[in-house]
């Protein structure tokens, strides 16, 4: 395969998709855009409208010196909207396409654009977009609208934890903490960076007096959730306690 061939291709399709998806959802006339790594979702807004897409990260152009940094390479990006960019990467592996399995290097805004076009292509995107920072211009692949009612639920459980930034929710008894010892019991086994069985699982931990307290109630029910007034941590947060009190 000729590689600028397969780069002219992609990126006149990408134009065609592009202005079908600016006609269709009329992406323009929104004034607002807020991006979340963690739920993997873009909003774009007004005063009363919202628009949510599913985005993938394609990577990120520094302004300053001009280089390009994809986002597999990027450890500060998150895994839910750089995972998918492997596809990628092994496809330049496979065609030996050398910009595409290079992690850094100098390069151009055309250029760049170029590998948007691609992330597109191999990836089923619906259209591109480009938000800017003050030192940078990240490039997005946006793949799947959401529903606005679907995509608040998905926002609700993340929270923004002061140590460990945005992460999943998670939630704990009022006895565990950090550095406590109290016992660890859990709704099922977990692990870090698990995926839930079922969308509507959690993190959820209490300590052995809160279970006592549980058996003796045959349960959870107001007196058991009083004793133990859960509250809400992150998922980084979770397992440092689990680590302390298990
Ligand atoms: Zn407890
Ligand atoms: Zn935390």
């Amino acid at each position: 395969m000729n590689y600028n061939e397969f780069v002219t291709n992609c990126f006149n399709q990408l134009a065609r998709k592009q202005e079908e998806l600016t006609d269709k959802y009329d992406l323009n006339s929104y004034p607002n855009w807020f991006y979340d790594q963690a739920s993997g979702l873009i909003t774009f807004s007004d005063d009363e409208r919202e628009l949510n897409f599913r985005y993938h990260e394609v990577g990120t152009f520094s302004k300053g010196t001009n280089t390009w940094k994809w986002s597999w390479d990027n450890e500060n990006t998150l895994k839910k909207v750089k995972q998918n960019l492997e596809v990628v990467k092994q496809f330049g592996i496979e065609y030996g396409f050398d910009k595409l399995t290079q992690g850094l290097f100098e390069s151009s805004m055309e250029e760049v654009w170029d590998f948007t076009s691609i992330t597109t292509k191999l990836l089923n995107g619906i259209g591109a977009y480009r938000p800017e920072t003050e030192r940078h211009f990240i490039f997005m692949v946006l793949y799947e609208l959401v529903e606005n009612e679907q995509a608040s639920e998905e926002k609700e459980k993340y929270i923004d934890c002061e140590k460990h930034e945005r992460r999943r929710r998670a939630f704990v008894c009022q006895h565990l903490k950090k550095n406590s010892k109290n016992g660890f019991e859990e709704a099922f086994e977990t692990y870090e960076d698990m995926e839930f069985e079922y969308e509507d699982d959690d993190f959820q931990a209490w300590c052995y007096e809160c279970e006592k307290v549980r058996v003796e109630h045959d349960g959870w029910n107001d007196e058991s959730m009083e004793f133990s007034d859960i509250k809400l941590v992150c998922e980084k947060c979770y397992f440092e306690i689990k680590e302390s009190n298990k």
